[in-house]
């Protein structure tokens, strides 16, 4: 596997594969690599000809210092599973490479309601943070496909938008979530759970399984009551958001009826650490 600090570097990969007809794929990460970040490469790699990671903590995205501070870092480990993943080219850039003219110089994109919306009003900035940091990373890598995991939900729909805005003619993949056995959404965030907070996170997932095989008998209101009772009853989650969204427009549904595609997207505080999941309910 190839290894770019520099942008140029990755232009000049880029420019030589496309004269050798390579198909370009791309996954952008921030690294503490899992199995859901290798089943995204192994998709690219199934997809395209020539596979370019990226790893970069983008503190454009943080509101929390703390969340940036205690990020894992273990970028050699992270080189081994990509290596072994047979991913072709590992981008690992600096802040001064993503943003030249400062983290003050944001471009402002026109968000709509994602921005201020669940993940947008617990993490004022943050989606203006994916998308500066994601429209620069495209314009460096220009890949033909972008993989994405569904497991961020409200991220795909905001780097959908991005493109649309910015007329990009890189395609969206969207992939589906990996879990662990006990059906906990694989996160980088998960090893800063403790062993208990680890299995009782588990009950994210049952809750929205409980969601998807039991929505029709409730109301939205309704069910989003239960499901949350069941995710803070044993008192170890507090649960941030819960709320079944129309997968196309991403707003809410007053009833089942109101949208063709419904996700249950929700976000949980087991401890200090956030936890996203979601689930298509139809
Ligand atoms: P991150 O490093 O958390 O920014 O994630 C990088 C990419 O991996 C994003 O597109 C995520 O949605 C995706 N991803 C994270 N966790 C999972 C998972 N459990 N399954 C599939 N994809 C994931």
């Amino acid at each position: 596997m190839i290894l770019l600090k520099k942008a140029t570097e990755v232009t000049e990969l880029v420019t030589t594969g496309r004269l050798h007809g390579k198909s370009i794929g791309f996954v952008p990460t921030m690294g503490a690599l899992h199995e859901g970040h290798l089943s995204l490469i192994a998709r690219a790699k199934a997809e395209t000809n020539l596979v370019i990671c990226s790893i970069f903590v983008n503190p454009a995205q943080f509101n929390d210092a703390s969340d940036l501070k205690w990020y894992p870092r273990p970028i050699e480990n992270d080189i081994a599973m990509l290596t072994n993943a047979g991913c072709d080219a590992l981008f690992i850039p600096e802040v001064e490479d993503i943003y030249p003219d400062g983290l003050d110089q944001l471009t402002v994109f026109e968000l709509g309601h994602l921005e201020t919306f669940l993940e947008g009003a617990s993490r004022p900035g943050h989606f203006q943070g994916v998308a500066n940091v994601v429209n620069r990373l495209l314009s460096i890598t220009t890949p033909d496909f972008m993989y994405l995991g569904q497991k961020d939900f409200q991220q795909v729909k905001v780097l959908e938008r991005l493109l649309t805005i910015t007329g990009s003619p890189t395609r969206i993949v969207i992939c589906p979530i990996l879990r662990e056995k006990s059906g906990l959404a694989m996160s980088s965030r998960n090893i800063r759970l403790t062993p208990e907070q680890l299995s009782f996170a588990s009950v994210i997932y049952a809750s929205l399984q409980f969601a998807q095989t039991n929505y029709r008998q409730f109301t939205p209101e309704q069910l989003k009551t239960i499901c949350i009772d069941k995710m803070e009853s044993a008192g170890a989650a507090r649960v941030d958001y819960l709320e079944f969204c129309d997968t196309d427009s991403f707003f809410p549904v007053e009833d089942w009826p109101d949208a063709e595609h419904i996700v249950a997207v929700t976000a949980v505080l087991v401890g200090k650490v956030r936890l996203l999941d979601n689930m298509m309910l139809k």
